[in-house]
């Protein structure tokens, strides 16, 4: 820190800009985390020079200190959870234990990779002419640079960090600007890890100077990205004139189709974590409910129900189980979005009220539409709030083609007690993720995770397929 302004963390030197902000909680605009420096296009160039070096160091590093250093990191994650998840609820609006949650998760990422380094393993082959032996393995990308959104500040952070470390890459991290304070912790923790200087830089600053920067630069190897659609897409289009590798995470339409054998219970509970927690805000919630025509009465009046118990208000209250919208503009998106359902006809069947509490704060009641059709522009738009729509349709076959009727692909589920219908949708939902009696968000960190048509792009993040992002396979032919 310096002024108290947290700095950027470049060349292995915390570092002040010339501007910084000051970042709000959005459950209660008095309060005010702390001020963040904003580099700029030239800190951002240092950053790179730097990781440039710091790489050629880190890809030399033996195996045991890598995973020395991932296990070390994920040890502390796990530890300050409590304290780290408490700022992630602070500047995200998500509730206490989604927060402390989502630092543990962070943790288990860096463990795993940890684990991954030591399955760095190669092949050999015959070659076709006699006398010669081929050996392929994997090395470093090199310099990634990695580009995260607001609404899993440490999670999202983790999933790319933890791989691109392991696998001998150097890294720029670039924050979403609304949630510095998560990236700074983590970066705190990485700076004591004794990694060569300039293999990790911090450069927290708007997307249109630091993102800007980072993607049109021709010294970066990789991009990561997860965030909207409109931006992915600029980060594709400056990649790609540069033949940068990319790969993109972007927006999503998920669906929880609910059949009329379905168990109740498993519906309606399905149906409100996917839609409502992490406040709507997650690139996995069902804002979709597909419900055939038998049970669709009562899915939503039990619906209604199981909404009347959610509380929502203070993230740092025991017992709240919706925290705060993310900020002003989200929450004005919010309310558009629910002009403009009720303007296309649908019915308004419960919530979408602007809560007020103590402290000036964003805070939307749960929203459920009825009567809406798939067409509708709340039906299309990825609206990442805590708004669900309910689709009546006739039968399975309806309700899968109404599924994959949508730009997006990247989670889908279906509440159903029979095998035939889960098989074929397991077979036939065009999303990346498919979840059989469980909600659409809630992924394992094992394994890989990524969509289909508009929401991603480029290789799959997570699991052991992450290295086909971080790593470039190198072919060795040898004539003894
Ligand atoms: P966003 O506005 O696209 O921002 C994402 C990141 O890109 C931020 O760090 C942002 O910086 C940066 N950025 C903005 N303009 C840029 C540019 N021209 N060049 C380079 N970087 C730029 O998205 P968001 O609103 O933070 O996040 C919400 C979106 O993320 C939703 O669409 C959600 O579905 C998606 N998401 C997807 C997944 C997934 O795995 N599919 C997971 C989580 C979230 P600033 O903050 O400084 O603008």
């Amino acid at each position: 820190m310096s002024d108290n302004v947290f700095c950027n963390f470049i060349a292995g030197q915390w570092i002040d800009s010339a501007t910084n902000i000051a970042n709000i909680n959005p459950a209660n605009t008095n309060d005010i985390i702390g001020h963040y420096a904003q580099a700029d296009a030239e800190q951002t160039q240092q950053a790179i020079n730097a990781a440039i070096e710091g790489q050629l160091q880190w890809q030399q590093s033996g195996l045991e200190q890598r995973y020395s250093v991932l296990m070390s990191i994920g040890d502390e994650l796990i530890e300050r959870k409590q304290e780290l998840g408490t700022l992630l609820s602070r500047e995200e609006g998500k509730t206490l234990a989604e927060g402390m949650g989502e630092v543990y998760r962070s943790g288990q990422f860096f463990h795993y990779y940890a684990a991954e380094v030591l399955r760095q393993m190669g092949e050999t082959a015959a070659s076709v002419r006699p006398g010669i032996a081929i050996e392929t393995y994997r090395e470093p990308v090199g310099v990634v640079a990695i580009i995260t959104p607001w609404n899993f500040p440490t999670a999202t952070a983790a999933w790319k960090i933890a791989p691109a470390l392991a696998f001998g890459n150097a890294v720029v991290f670039k924050p979403a600007s609304q949630v510095p304070a998560s990236a700074w912790a983590l970066t705190e923790i990485i700076s004591r890890q004794g990694l060569p200087e300039g293999t990790f830089n911090l450069v927290m600053g708007s997307g249109s100077e630091v993102g800007e920067t980072l993607i049109h630069s021709r010294q970066i190897d990789a991009v990561t990205f997860t965030g909207s659609l409109e931006t992915g897409r600029k980060v594709a289009a400056a990649t790609a004139i540069n033949l940068v590798k990319c790969q993109l995470e972007m927006g999503s339409k998920n669906a929880l189709v609910i059949l009329d054998d379905a168990d109740l219970d498993t519906a309606v509970e399905c149906a409100i974590s996917g839609a409502f927690f992490g406040t709507g805000q997650k690139c996995t919630a069902s804002s979709r409910l597909i419900v055939t025509e038998g049970i669709h009465d009562k899915f939503v009046a039990a619906a209604i129900e199981r909404m009347k118990k959610l509380v929502v208000g203070d993230p740092m209250a025991e017992g709240v189980h919706i925290g705060a919208v993310a900020d002003a503009r989200q929450m004005e998106q919010n309310l558009s979005y629910l002009a403009s359902a009720s303007e296309d006809g649908a019915h308004l069947a419960y919530g979408g009220e602007v809560i007020e509490t103590e402290n000036p704060g964003y805070f939307l009641s749960p929203a459920l539409f009825t009567h809406t059709t798939n067409q509708m522009k709340i039906n299309r738009d990825e609206t990442f709030a805590p708004i669900a729509c309910v689709i009546k349709v006739k039968d399975y076959d309806e309700a899968l083609a109404t599924l994959n009727d949508t730009n997006y692909g990247l989670t889908g589920g279906i509440i159903t007690q029979s095998l035939k219908y889960a098989t074929d949708f397991k077979r036939n939902a065009k999303t990346g993720c498919v979840m059989v009696n469980l909600p659409t968000a809630g992924t394992d960190y094992h394994v890989p995770f990524g969509g289909r048509k508009e929401s991603s792009f480029g290789s799959r993040e997570q699991g052991s397929y992450a290295k086909e992002f971080y790593t470039i396979v190198k072919t060795c032919y040898i004539s003894a």
